[in-house]
C-alpha cells in the first residue's frame, strides 16, 4: 500500500507494519492507520474524483488502506443520499440542515462501510471465515457483505437484538450465536472463540481498518457538499468507532487540502447508556454503564473505541448530548414526517440530539448542520410502531370507513 505508512497505537505510540490481520497493540490500545498524505496529494485531485463513475465507498480508494490489487467488494456500499431538509431546518430554527441517509446501504446501516472493508482485508489475509460480535448491525452487514464475497461468518449477538437484524443474519447464512446476556458478555465470548479458532476478526475494538471504512461517510458528505464544510455533524455513538471514523475522514481531507477547516462533531448518546458523553462532561475517564435504552445499536455499556472516540469529540471541540428514549422515538416520527426518512432508534439518535441542542439554544441560528441517519427503521418495526402508533383497522366497508374517519376526527376534503 503506497498510501499507507504504518499503524500506530493511539495509547503508547508504538508503530506496527500495516498487515491485513492487524489487531490491537500489545499495551491494549487500539491502532490507527497512518497515511502518506504527500503521496496521496499526488494521486488524488477533486477533478479526478468528480469524473469517477464508481458510486460506492471504493471511489475513495486512494484514501483507503487496501492493496491496489484488492478487488472492490461485491455489494454496492456507500454513496448514500444527502438530502436537504429545509422543512426540518425551519422547525429546528437553523439555517441549513442536511440528512445523510445511511440506512439505504445494502444491509440497511452505516456498518456496511466497515464490513465491506473487513471483507476486503480478510481476502488480503487469505481468510475464509470472518467473525464478530455486534449489537446487530455490524453482524448483519458482515453476514451480507461476506456472503456476497463467498466468505463464511460466525456471528455473536446479544439475545435482545431485534428480529429484523436476526432475520438478515439467518438469510445471509451466517452461523449465529445469540448470547443470553449483555453486549459486553457477547463481546467477551466472541473474543474467546476468535482466539481459539483463529477466524478473521471484525470486531471494531480490535480491527483498526473498520473505522477507515466508516470514514467514507464523511468523505461522501464533503464531496456531496462541494467541499463546503458544515458547522456541525451530528451522529449517534455506541462503541465510538463510527464517530472516530467520521472524524478521521474529515482530517484526511484537511490533510490533503480538500477542505480548509473542520466541523464540530455532535456526539449523541442515549441517557440510559452514555459512558462516552459522560466522560466528556466530567472531563475524566469513561466508566462502564448499564445498557438501558431501546436504541439497541448504541446500547454499549463498555465502549471499545473509547480512546479514538473521545479524541475525536475533544479535537473537534465537539458537543455532547444525551437523549431519552421518548426523545429518540419523537425523532423517528419527526424525520419520517418531515423528510420521508425511516430510521431505527439508534439511527435517529443524532437527529434527536440535534433537536435537543437546538431547543436549548446551543446551535446558532445561522448554522449549517449535517445529521447522519445510521440505520434503517425496517430493522426494528416494533419500536417504530411504538413510536408512531397503530393504523385505523376496520372491515372493508364504506360505512365503517366513514364512521372511523368521524371517530378519529379526520376531515376528508
Ligand atoms: C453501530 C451503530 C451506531 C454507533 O456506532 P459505534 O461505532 O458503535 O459508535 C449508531 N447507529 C447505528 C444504527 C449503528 O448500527
Ligand atoms: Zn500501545
Amino acid at each position: 500500500m503506497k498510501n499507507v505508512k504504518h499503524a500506530k497505537c493511539v495509547k503508547c505510540g508504538k508503530i506496527y507494519e500495516a498487515v491485513p490481520n492487524l489487531t490491537s497493540c500489545s499495551c491494549g490500545g487500539i491502532l490507527d492507520i497512518v497515511y502518506d498524505y504527500d503521496y496521496i496529494r499526488t494521486v488524488l485531485t477533486k477533478e479526478k474524483l468528480a469524473a469517477r463513475r464508481d458510486n460506492s465507498m471504493w471511489r475513495y480508494r486512494e484514501l483507503l488502506p487496501v492493496e491496489e490489487t484488492t478487488e472492490n467488494t461485491p455489494l454496492r456500499v456507500g454513496w448514500s443520499p444527502l438530502y436537504e431538509a429545509d422543512t426540518l431546518a425551519k422547525q429546528l430554527g437553523i439555517k441549513k440542515l442536511y440528512v445523510k441517509d445511511d440506512g439505504i446501504n445494502p444491509t440497511a446501516s452505516l456498518k456496511d462501510r466497515a464490513s465491506a472493508m473487513a471483507v476486503a482485508k480478510a481476502r488480503e489475509a487469505g481468510a475464509e471465515v470472518i467473525a464478530c460480535s455486534s449489537t446487530g448491525n455490524a453482524a448483519s452487514s458482515l453476514a451480507g457483505n461476506a456472503a456476497a464475497a463467498g466468505l463464511r461468518t460466525y456471528i455473536f449477538v446479544p439475545s435482545r437484538a431485534p428480529k429484523g437484524k436476526v432475520a438478515q443474519l439467518m438469510t445471509f447464512g451466517a452461523t449465529v450465536i445469540s448470547v443470553q446476556g449483555s453486549y459486553e458478555e457477547t463481546f467477551e465470548l466472541s473474543k474467546a472463540a476468535i482466539d481459539r479458532w483463529g477466524w478473521y476478526n471484525r470486531n471494531a475494538a480490535i480491527n483498526p481498518y473498520l473505522s477507515e471504512g466508516k470514514k467514507t461517510v464523511s468523505l461522501e458528505i464533503m464531496e456531496q457538499l462541494g467541499w463546503e464544510v458544515p458547522d456541525y455533524i451530528a451522529i449517534s455513538v455506541g462503541d465510538g468507532c463510527t464517530i472516530a471514523g467520521l472524524w478521521k475522514g474529515l482530517k484526511d481531507l484537511y490533510a490533503i487540502g480538500f477542505i480548509d477547516k473542520l466541523p464540530r462533531l455532535i456526539s449523541a448518546q442515549a441517557e440510559g447508556c452514555c459512558p462516552l458523553n459522560r466522560a466528556i462532561e466530567t472531563g475524566g475517564d469513561w466508566k462502564p454503564m448499564e445498557e438501558n435504552t431501546l436504541a439497541d445499536s448504541i446500547a454499549v455499556g463498555v465502549p471499545r473505541n473509547a480512546d479514538k472516540a473521545l479524541m475525536a469529540i475533544r479535537e473537534s471541540n465537539g458537543l455532547v448530548v444525551n437523549v431519552s428514549d421518548e426523545e429518540i422515538m419523537a425523532a423517528q416520527k419527526l424525520l419520517g414526517r418531515t423528510c420521508g426518512v425511516f430510521g431505527e432508534p439508534a439511527g435517529v439518535t443524532g437527529a434527536a440530539g440535534l433537536k435537543k441542542l437546538c431547543g436549548e439554544g446551543k446551535i446558532p441560528a445561522d448554522a449549517t448542520v449535517v445529521s447522519v441517519v445510521t440505520g434503517n427503521g425496517l430493522k426494528d418495526v416494533a419500536n417504530a410502531i411504538a413510536a408512531c402508533g397503530e393504523p385505523i383497522s376496520i372491515p372493508g366497508d364504506m360505512d365503517r370507513l366513514l364512521r372511523a374517519f368521524e371517530e378519529n376526527g379526520i376531515v376528508v376534503e
